[in-house]
């Protein structure tokens, strides 16, 4: 059977519209940006990509971007880290900040405070939830401070969101091709940090995220401000039916729209494309959503990508911080 015919709910408009490698067009110029940022010691240097913006922070050998969208308000800290500028061996090479990946622990430690020192925030004060590709969100207490900081075992288990109001708790999720998905409320002080793969993107994570925001703390969608963080992009994320067939008894209006049927047959899931709809359909304005746009499938040289390195790799972090 023509595998074309194997997913009707694939519409033709969606199909061929990205290739694997089609955002490789930005990479060399990346690295001639870093380099001349480098060399020239530009703090922040705005590079335009596809689908969005993220200010680049080169401090030495070690990189970190944040949203362009988050710029105005002093009162936060959002980032995400590279893999440039760490200790750690290949495959972990360099700024590795998992734990569970087989990596030296106290080379962990000392990319985590490497990373920490060059943002401006204290490793003790850094939250991590431990991902299961789940939807529960923990509304972190200052009790909880500082757990997973620097040992695995203390870190939140299950937990695959984070929301503070709390100033001075820096929340932490590491990934390697699933997003960081960052959450502002500057109306009522408020932070969040949701970890979307496809499991939690099938179980609503980003709606969740809102919804948990408005009941903790009477956050209104319409003034919330979201960051997606890079993460592997539809000219790269090849799925099976498994994948598709949850997509579609989840969002069966929607599902059509998530995926991009190959010239070979196989099929895309487009992450960021399923996302922002749960993202607008949580009331979210279209113009409060920043996407890096940035595969990390593509830029293994900037990012750790599961999938493109087989899983022998580390984990780079999304990480948010209210300041009081
Ligand atoms: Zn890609």
């Amino acid at each position: 059977m023509n595998k074309l015919n194997t997913y009707p709910y694939l519409t033709n408009s969606r199909r061929l519209r990205y290739t694997k490698g089609s955002c490789k067009a930005i990479k060399e110029t990346t690295i001639v940006l870093y380099r001349n940022a480098k060399e020239s010691n530009i703090a922040n240097l705005l590079f335009e990509l596809k689908d969005g913006y993220m200010l680049r922070h080169p401090h030495g050998k070690l990189l970190y971007l944040s949203y362009q969208m988050f710029q105005p308000f002093d009162t936060l800290t959002n980032v995400v880290s590279t893999r440039l500028g760490g200790v750690s061996q290949p495959p972990y090479h360099a700024l590795n900040l998992g734990l569970s990946v087989g990596d030296d622990q106290t080379n962990v430690i000392q990319n985590r405070t490497l990373f920490c020192d060059e943002v401006g925030i204290d490793l003790r004060t850094v939250t991590v939830g431990h991902l299961i590709q789940g939807t529960h969100i923990e509304v972190v207490s200052p009790t909880q401070r500082g757990r997973g900081a620097i040992d695995r075992e203390s870190g939140l288990p299950g937990t695959d969101g984070l929301i503070t109001n709390t100033p001075g708790i820096s929340l932490l999720l590491l990934i390697a091709d699933c997003a960081a998905i960052s959450f502002f409320d500057p109306k009522r002080r408020v932070i969040g940090l949701g970890h979307g793969g496809w499991r939690g993107t099938v179980g609503g994570i980003a709606q969740k995220m809102v919804k948990e925001m408005n009941k903790a703390f009477d956050c209104h969608p319409v003034d919330i401000f979201v960051g997606v963080s890079p993460s592997i992009g539809p000219c790269c994320y090849e799925v099976r039916e498994d994948v598709i067939h949850a997509f579609h008894e989840a969002f069966p209006d929607q599902a059509s729209n998530f995926f991009i049927q190959q010239a070979d047959g196989s099929v895309h899931l487009d992450m960021w494309t399923a996302l922002k709809w749960q993202l607008l359909a949580s009331g979210i304005q279209e113009d409060h959503i920043e996407f890096a746009g940035i595969c990390t499938a593509c830029h293994t040289d900037l990012f750790y990508s599961h999938r493109a390195e087989k899983g022998k790799t580390g984990r780079f972090g999304g990480l948010i911080m209210l300041h009081s």
